[in-house]
């Protein structure tokens, strides 16, 4: 097979046998995105330099026979929420268009560290509010496998990257789906973590009580090969956890008899897609084949969860995003004639529209009068989610639902409806409210050819056992190797 096109894992048997050097992996890819990326449109800066300079060396310290690892000489590309140092960095919007952080994020760095190189800051949707990437004021990313539409988001340029093999894998963050849906849309797989498993330090915030940061592969090996590299405590970011971090791959054996698999009824409603449903049915079936046993169960409050995010998600926002002000860093709007004509004008010009629309309904939830109305509510509702997670994991090792109610929609569909496309993340939300992990994978093509995800969720720090059943289904199907006639 060509080289773009292999997994991270094919790709690392070359390099560390040195039949392929990191410079000519990194410029092959680079090629590639000379070529296709116009059409995609999944990234916001391409590191030519710096990247080929990181490969140069990389492959000194491989010739020299210090080969570090798995990662060792792979391009990969970097959500434009992690900031790296002296790299603009943009969040997908125009009030960081020229922001050079002055640090790395720990995750960028563990990722450094282990030798992969960064050929590109993918597109996003603005602030990572959004689920079409159509948000980003850099214009859209389009979809692979369907260049008229969507490639999800908001890490939709981060799936799109890896589905057209822009890079061997990308980092994305999830606050409420944002990896595991455009994960889903692209025909790749992406991954969530437990909240408190990855550092978010240098990620930029959106909603802090629910952003966690994970990868986007091309399969569930890639994806565990990743996350060995990054997951662990971070004295940087208190809310990261200090727990053993253990090898995923080796739990990766496919053996599966006797895991109990839950399926809840609240997540085959009316008003998903038909073929989803079909797809995502003759998943389970063939995992009870494969020996895991399969349980009907239920979580009661899975209607409410949109509703509550669509409280919380925004009230965290708009007090992070508070400090985009034209004092400290980003855009400042020239000739303001008072402090309060600068601040309004430069938020008003700096933000755009769906950001804007989020930080009114934030600062409305919190303000005295609604709080309790709203904001306080939304967090009653989030614990009861919570529970009922609990109450099934008494019963179940792991959850299989769809990821998304249906396959990529066209560009333009959504935007005019806001309500829409908050809807599209109805599978992925409740996962991020009760800080559980959650992995996307291909399970199979609509009609039309377009991809369909199957989403495992487990429970709060067993990323191995979701690994675990995702790649012995993997394994069993040829989903993971199809790739987009691009
Ligand atoms: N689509 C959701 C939103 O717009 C989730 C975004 C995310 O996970 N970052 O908020």
């Amino acid at each position: 097979m060509e080289l773009p096109f292999l997994t991270i894992r094919e790709l690392s048997l070359l390099l560390k046998r040195k039949e392929v050097s990191p410079v000519e992996v990194t410029k092959t890819i680079l090629d590639r995105i000379d070529g296709i990326e116009g059409k995609v449109h999944a990234y916001i800066s391409i590191l030519r330099e710096e990247s080929l300079k990181a490969s140069k060396r990389a492959e000194e310290l491989i010739s020299s026979g210090d080969y570090i690892g798995t990662l060792h000489g792979v391009p990969i590309g970097v959500k434009d929420i992690f900031v790296m140092k002296g790299t603009r960095t943009t969040c997908g919007s125009k009030i960081l268009e020229n922001f050079a952080p002055p640090y790395d994020a720990t995750i960028v760095e563990r990722l450094k560290n282990a030798g992969a190189i960064v050929v590109g800051k993918n597109n996003m949707d603005e602030f990572a509010m959004g689920s079409s990437t159509e948000n980003s004021y850099f214009g859209p990313t389009r979809n692979p496998w369907d260049l008229e539409r969507v490639p999800g988001g908001s890490s939709g340029g981060s799936a799109a990257a890896v589905s057209a093999s822009l890079c061997f894998a990308s980092i994305g963050t999830d606050t409420g789906g944002s990896i595991r849906q455009p994960a889903a849309f692209c025909g790749i797989t992406g991954l969530k973590p437990t909240y408190g498993r990855v550092s978010r330090f240098g990620m930029i915030a959106f909603a802090s009580s629910l952003d966690q940061g994970g990868p986007l592969t091309k399969t569930v090996e890639d994806a565990a090969l990743m996350l060995n590299v990054f997951a662990g405590g971070d004295n940087k970011d208190s809310t990261s956890v200090h727990v053993p971090v253990p090898d995923y791959v080796s739990h990766l054996n496919g053996e599966i008899k006797g895991i109990r698999v839950g399926v809840p009824k609240e997540y085959f409603i009316k008003g998903i897609d038909f073929e989803v449903e079909k797809a995502v049915k003759k998943a389970i079936e063939l995992v009870e084949d494969l020996g895991c046993s399969i349980e009907e169960i239920t979580l009661p409050h899975t209607e409410y969860a949109v509703s509550s995010y669509y409280i919380i998600a925004p009230s965290e926002a708009s007090s992070n995003l508070a400090r985009y002000d034209g004092v400290r860093y980003g855009l400042r709007v020239p000739d303001s004639n008072s402090l309060r004509d600068m601040y309004n004008r430069t938020r008003a010009e700096g933000f755009g529209a769906e950001v804007k629309r989020r930080i009114m309904i934030g600062t409305y939830a919190l303000s005295a009068g609604y709080y309790d109305a709203y904001y306080l509510k939304a967090q009653r509702v989030r614990t009861l989610i919570k529970r009922d997670f609990e109450e099934a994991f008494k019963k179940v090792d792991v959850i299989m639902t769809p990821t998304s109610p249906e396959a990529a929609f066209k560009i333009g569909e959504k935007t005019d409806d806001p309500l829409k496309m908050y809807l599209s993340d109805i599978f992925t939300i409740p996962c991020n409210l009760a800080g559980l992990p959650g992995i996307a994978i291909p399970c199979g093509f609509t009609s039309n050819g377009l991809p369909i995800g199957l989403q495992i969720l487990g429970k709060p720090f067993d990323e191995e056992t979701i690994l675990r059943v995702a790649h012995a289904y993997e394994i069993h199907t040829n989903w993971s190797e199809k790739r987009p006639p691009i």
